[in-house]
């Protein structure tokens, strides 16, 4: 039986690079090819009835990649590189949504600070990065500029949390203490909800940091550390509050893979619906606003070519219809059961398939159908059609 791991390098490019390793060793492994032209490192197992245990050691030099993964630290861009498996950046190899242990060594000149979704600790001029058991695609690092970033420390609900911050447009004080109370607010409040913690030792999740960056990227959640953009003017502690709620409804927790049905509605339109809810919950900004907003945003594109439905959102492909309409559609319905009662359903999702591998759309009708049996089949439908 043949089985493959994705990587995004490109490895015929590299047959003559003395940098480049690879090696691989395994149990119950017959043989590997790699296939250049598809991405993938394809492996035959010895027996089917066996898992294979593979170990791959795997290196390259960052100069090499650095042209294909992230935007290098540059003149163009002295502050920040992050590089993560979203956005197809896939610079190892490996299952999505599968479990894996690794062993990440960046090594990294003087002027450049490291920092990775799993804690680092510096040996010389290395900084090593140990993780067991992590959901295989969640390994992220960020290449800070030391000379344009400082490191400050908040507290948020009585955790030192790590602030990387530009030089050129540091935080004020109000800024700060305003950060720190909504997170705040908001890690008690999913935690009410999904009944775990953000701090989860199960999830890999130890602390808290928030690294902002230029305007260029966006909002992510990156397992340790949170990533915002920031400039002069824009800075909004609800975007992150927004990433927070990853930490519950997000890509290394719901296990459902990109090209399924409705893939992205379980990623991303729940969260935004719960965004919201933390709103209503706690009175610390306009969600009604908010929902009217998107609302209008959905009206727009009602009857175009734009409008699909979510159950066709395998990828992340269309914002209307993933971070506007799913929510509305949670709205509806929110509004016949009572807010509460959909927290709960969304609560209860969470509970009965965090981490679960091979997680589908129909889990989340299955579990409205045991909560509120009487909207499931209503819900479903609209759903499934434009
Ligand atoms: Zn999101």
């Amino acid at each position: 039986m043949q089985f493959g791991m994705r990587s995004g390098l490109d490895f015929a490019e590299h047959d003559t690079d003395s940098t480049f390793l690879l090696s691989v060793f395994g149990d119950n492994l017959q043989s590997y090819t790699i296939l250049s032209d598809e991405r993938q490192i394809a492996f035959v197992r010895n027996s089917n009835e066996q898992a294979a245990h593979i170990r791959m050691e795997y290196g390259y030099s960052n100069i090499v990649t650095a042209f294909r993964f992230g935007k290098p630290l540059n003149a163009n861009n002295p502050t920040a590189d992050i590089w993560e498996t979203s956005a197809e950046e896939f610079y190892y190899p490996f299952i999505a949504n599968t479990h894996m242990d690794i062993r990440a060594e960046f090594v990294a000149p003087d002027s450049v600070e490291v920092i990775a979704s799993y804690p680092v600790h510096r040996q010389g001029d290395s900084y090593i990065c140990e993780a067991k058991n992590i959901i295989s695609h969640s390994l992220h690092f960020a290449y800070l500029n030391k000379k344009h970033y400082i490191v400050d420390t908040i507290g948020i609900c009585g955790k030192k949390v790590p602030l990387y911050q530009m030089k050129k447009r540091l935080l004020s004080d109000s800024e700060k203490a305003d950060m720190a109370n909504v997170l705040c607010r908001a890690a008690e409040y999913f935690e009410s909800v999904f009944g775990d913690s953000y701090w989860s030792e199960k999830h890999g999740v130890s602390v808290m940091s928030i690294l902002f960056e230029p305007t260029f990227y966006g909002l992510r959640q990156n397992v340790n550390f949170m990533s915002s953009p920031i400039d002069d003017s824009t800075y909004y502690a609800f975007g992150l509050v927004h990433e927070m709620g990853h930490r519950w409804l997000g890509e290394y927790n719901l296990l459902i893979a990109d090209g399924q049905l409705g893939a992205y509605f379980i990623k991303e339109s729940l969260n935004v619906f719960m965004r919201m809810m933390f709103g209503r919950a706690t009175g610390l900004y306009d969600w009604q606003q908010e929902m009217q907003k998107r609302r209008k945003s959905y009206d727009e594109i009602k009857g175009t070519k734009r409008d699909c439905a979510l159950i066709d959102m395998r990828y992340n492909s269309n914002f209307d219809v993933v971070y506007s309409k799913g929510p509305v559609i949670l709205d509806d319905f929110a509004q016949r059961i009572g807010y509460d009662e959909m927290v709960r359903i969304i609560g209860e999702f969470y509970r009965r398939y965090d981490q679960k591998i091979g997680l589908r759309y129909e889990d989340f009708i299955s579990t409205v159908a045991d909560l509120h049996p009487e909207i499931a089949d209503e819900l479903d439908r609209r759903l499934r059609s434009i």
